[in-house]
């Protein structure tokens, strides 16, 4: 007789099962082969010194991709949202204002993050597919003076890449922290961390970068390292504190000690992907994706769509975000292409759901073919969905 009241479940003596899905909606987006097979690689230890070398390449590639020299520079062992955490975690205290630019979901859970670790978050609100105004940002910094301003540079639930450009100087005037959101952004979009006097820059492997979900590029100015290492308490996460990450990372000049088990394969991985960026170069990738997004977009309104970002300068050249036509349910329109393209594209996402469809076109899964077929499936889709009886 077993000791055991939970038995063996059935599903786990089939093989494991997994669809080919052509991922072209805000992402994760296909991994390509190259990558998956880095990420495959024997595991090696987390504190083997050649881990540390690749660490080190990391390193390297996320300062190439962000376009900085800062030092306190790594991959946290988490997705987008760890790294979001990790820059609030470190760089707020308890007790702390911090200005958080709302217009769209990631301002939403930066607000969220903040309340939770007890900052006082006051939100800088807009409607979904609007941008704040430098004016709109130093009057709230000058009302508030926050410690810390949040924007999201690449915001894929509205399909916005918000200007940045005299942003760092303005918060540096109200002696305020710039931290941006470039998840959706980095690679396939200008974004220059160190011109552009940002102080905590975040992103995630899954989306230009083709890299499996689950590690995190992140950087800090020495403007964020003066406050994050003058704290009075310590960061309510011990998994996130910059403290033991920046000796994991290599970057306090002392010798590693064990913190956490870091992701080995996904650092593989990530370590490939930022090959590939350093191969293809920053500015070519970023002229190539402004040039397929302008092909989609044209595509996209010879079909009679309409793009939700008016203003064309202020498009996201990784995430198109179409409005939704008028008389369609956007559920019949992705299960559509999900059912007959095996192509996932995706409606909005927090105040944008049913007002937007999604489409990105990222890093490996940028090229002209995937335009078209994205054309076609849509194409084909609006024929085929019924119009609702509204
Ligand atoms: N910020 C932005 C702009 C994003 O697009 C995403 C992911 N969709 C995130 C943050 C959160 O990243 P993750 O899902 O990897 O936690």
């Amino acid at each position: 007789m077993s000791s055991l009241t939970v038995p063996v479940p059935a599903s786990l003596l089939l093989p494991l099962k997994v669809p080919y899905r052509l991922m072209l909606g805000p992402g994760p987006s296909n991994v390509p082969p190259r990558i998956l097979s880095a990420g495959g690689r024997p595991i090696i230890g987390h504190m083997h010194k050649e881990m540390f070398e690749i660490m080190d390449d990391i390193k390297k590639g996320i300062q190439y991709a962000f376009q900085t020299k800062n030092e306190l520079t790594m991959a946290i062992s988490g997705s987008g949202h760890a790294a979001m955490e990790a820059a609030l975690y470190n760089a707020v205290e308890r007790g702390e204002t911090v200005l958080i630019g709302v217009n769209g979901i990631w301002g939403e859970r930066a607000a969220d993050i903040s309340e939770r670790m007890g900052a006082d978050a006051k939100r800088l609100v807009k409607l979904p597919g609007e941008c704040f105004t430098l004016q709109e940002i130093e009057q709230a910094l000058s009302k508030h003076k926050p410690v810390l301003f949040f924007i999201t540079h690449g915001e894929s639930s509205t399909g916005i890449a918000h200007p940045l450009d005299g942003l760092g100087a303005l918060c540096h005037k109200y002696n305020c922290l710039l931290l941006v959101d470039s998840v959706a952004s980095l690679g396939g979009a200008p974004i220059y961390m160190d011109k552009q006097e940002i102080d905590i820059l975040y992103s995630g492997s899954q989306k230009v970068l083709n890299a499996p979900p689950g590690t995190a590029p992140i950087s800090f100015s020495e403007r964020a390292k003066q406050k994050i290492f003058s704290r009075e308490t310590k960061p309510v996460s011990f998994y996130l504190d910059m403290g033991w990450l920046a000796n994991y990372w290599g970057c306090d000049g002392k010798p590693r000690v064990y913190h956490h088990t870091g992701p080995v394969s996904g650092f593989f991985a990530l370590r490939e992907s930022l090959a590939i960026l350093a191969e293809q170069g920053l500015e070519n990738n970023w002229k190539h994706h402004q040039e397929m997004a302008l092909y989609l977009h044209q595509g996209l309104e010879k079909l009679g769509l309409k793009l939700f970002v008016k203003d064309k300068n202020l498009r996201l050249p990784t995430v198109t975000t179409i409005a939704v036509p008028e008389g369609y349910d956007w559920r019949d329109i992705t299960a559509y292409i999900m059912k007959n393209y095996s192509m996932e594209i995706t409606g909005g996402l927090g105040p944008s759901v049913g007002m937007v469809l999604r489409v990105g076109l990222m890093g490996y899964n940028c090229t002209k073919a995937n335009a078209d077929l994205v054309l076609q499936a849509l194409g084909d889709a609006l024929q085929h969905c019924q119009k609702s009886k509204v």
